[in-house]
């Protein structure tokens, strides 16, 4: 995709969403790094329902630990691969106590060295918490930036590589929210919306499931329910 076609993307996502946020429920560093270990094969709202009552009561790594394996896997069971999620939240935890005087590191080896922790979920709390402009790759990206030929890639840190390469450096810092977002909620997997799209006439993909974009004004946003977010509080992290 040509710059001219890249910057034209991005200035349509943002427009409809300037300030996009993950759609995972946290209160700080701690509690978003397990939740996004946590959604890993999940969805954020299967998440965000788990966690409305385990955060209350396990929102720091030694009150994870002292509620300790049987009693996080009471309040995950609902989610996807919960026995090995909640073996690793626990072996986190105590990495964080051990290692870390109990915080989440801002540091990429050292995130990608606790269990459970990958570089796509160190790539969201680096983001996400600590504000740097990394770009995630999770199943919607992959396929948006494939589909549209943004940064085409076999691979999800090929197509990550890529989009650092391609994403000009203003959008860096929300890039990866906005593609989340149009994966989730537009160019879907099965029937990509194509015909809502407000990128339809730049993208690449020879299958679209119709011709034209709407007209400007008949264009949906890209998501449909306000985001519940809370706001990150990395620099007021205290755990
Ligand atoms: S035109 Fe279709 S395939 Fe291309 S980005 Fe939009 S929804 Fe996805």
């Amino acid at each position: 995709m040509p710059p001219k076609d890249v910057e034209t993307l991005f200035a349509r996502l943002s427009q409809q969403e300037p300030a996009p946020r993950t759609e995972l429920h946290y209160n700080n560093p701690f509690t978003l790094l397990v939740a996004v270990v946590l959604s890993a094969q999940a969805t954020d709202k299967g998440v965000n329902r788990a966690t409305a009552d385990l955060f209350p009561t396990a929102d720091t790594p030694e009150k994870m630990v002292a509620l300790g394996e049987a009693g996080l896997t009471r309040h995950i069971r609902t989610i996807g691969l919960y026995r090995n999620k909640a073996k690793n939240v626990i072996a986190l935890s105590r990495a964080l106590i051990e290692r870390h005087g109990s915080k989440v590191p801002h540091d990429r080896e050292a995130l990608e060295a606790l269990p459970g922790v990958g570089r796509k979920t160190a790539n969201v709390v680096l983001n996400v918490a600590f504000g740097e402009a990394t770009i995630a790759v999770d199943t919607h990206i992959f396929r948006v930036a494939n589909r549209t030929g943004l940064a085409p890639g076999k691979t999800p840190l090929a197509v990550e590589l890529g989009l650092l390469k391609r994403v000009p450096q203003k959008y860096r810092l929300h890039a990866h929210h906005w593609l989340i977002l149009h994966g989730r909620y537009v160019c879907v997997a099965r029937t990509p919306k194509c015909g809502v799209c407000v990128i339809a006439d730049i993208c690449r993909y020879p299958d679209k499931t119709n011709g034209n974009p709407p007209k400007a004004a008949a264009r949906p946003r890209v998501r449909p329910k306000k985001i519940t977010a809370k706001k990150p509080t990395a620099k007021k992290q205290d755990l």
